[in-house]
């Protein structure tokens, strides 16, 4: 075969491996961020929120989300619109997921829109370790792990509408889990930087955290950062 036909059967046969990756849900991702929000600070903004129908959540940083992510900083998301959101595969957590990754936005609602949202833009591109009860579970328990509120309480950062440094942030968080987050900063209704989320990493089976391979982004908290109450 001349040396052009083996190289095209060559590419073919990649196409076709690639291809069949992405019809079975192959793993197309290198890590997750667990994303945290602090409610205080996405309700004190411009926009304002909305509690949720079981009413005003725990002063407690909640859940955004479980994000796959790839090594270049890359991210797939929604990977399969034939698995939509069914709230009764995640009925015995509903109340965990009340609790611990309430929704915010408006009009007031029970959550299952935030979840939904959820799960088919960022949990069906993680198919091949979890179904959706396993990917709500996951993030609930890494979430517990964390104690996120408690470690920056320890260190004398508290949600009192006082300012602190990033390092101040950063170094309580890291001394307790072991584990330094991303922190993402919005504005208050005044233009205040605040700490409004957290980033952590998880590995690609969702089972433990590891240091994160590569920065979300997100923006720039600058030197001195509100940490509102909620
Ligand atoms: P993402 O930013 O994950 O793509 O989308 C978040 C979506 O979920 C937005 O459409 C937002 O309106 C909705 N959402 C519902 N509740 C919340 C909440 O409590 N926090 C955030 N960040 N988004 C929420
Ligand atoms: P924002 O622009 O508010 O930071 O992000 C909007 C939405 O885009 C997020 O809620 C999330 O769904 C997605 N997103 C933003 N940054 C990242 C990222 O670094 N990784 C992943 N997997 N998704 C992201």
């Amino acid at each position: 075969m001349a040396a052009w036909a083996t190289y095209l059967s060559l590419a073919a046969v990649l196409l076709l491996v690639q291809a069949v990756g992405r019809c079975s849900g192959a793993q197309d991702y290198d890590f997750f961020f667990l994303v945290l929000q602090w409610p205080g600070s996405y309700c004190d903004t411009r926009q304002s929120c909305c509690y949720p129908r079981s009413g005003k959540p725990a002063a407690d940083f909640g859940i955004h989300g479980l994000w796959p992510n790839r090594e270049d900083g890359s991210y797939p998301q929604n990977c399969n619109p034939d698995s939509e959101f069914d709230p009764s595969k995640v009925s015995d957590l509903m109340g965990s997921l009340r609790a611990q990754w309430p929704t915010l936005a408006c009009p007031t609602n029970d959550g299952l829109r935030f979840w939904a949202h959820e799960w088919e833009k960022h949990g069906t591109c993680a198919e091949g370790v979890f179904n959706e009860h396993g990917y709500f579970q996951a993030a609930l328990r890494l979430r517990a792990q964390l104690r996120v509120l408690d470690a920056l309480r320890d260190a004398g950062v508290n949600p009192d509408g006082g300012y602190y440094t990033l390092a101040q942030i950063k170094d309580a968080i890291q001394r307790s889990t072991g584990f330094e987050p991303f922190v993402d900063c919005n504005r208050d209704e005044s233009g205040n930087s605040q700490l409004y989320q957290l980033y952590f990493c998880v590995d690609a089976a969702g089972s433990r955290f590891i240091d994160c391979p590569v920065s979300p982004g997100g923006r720039p908290c600058g030197s001195r950062i509100e940490f509102p109450a909620f």
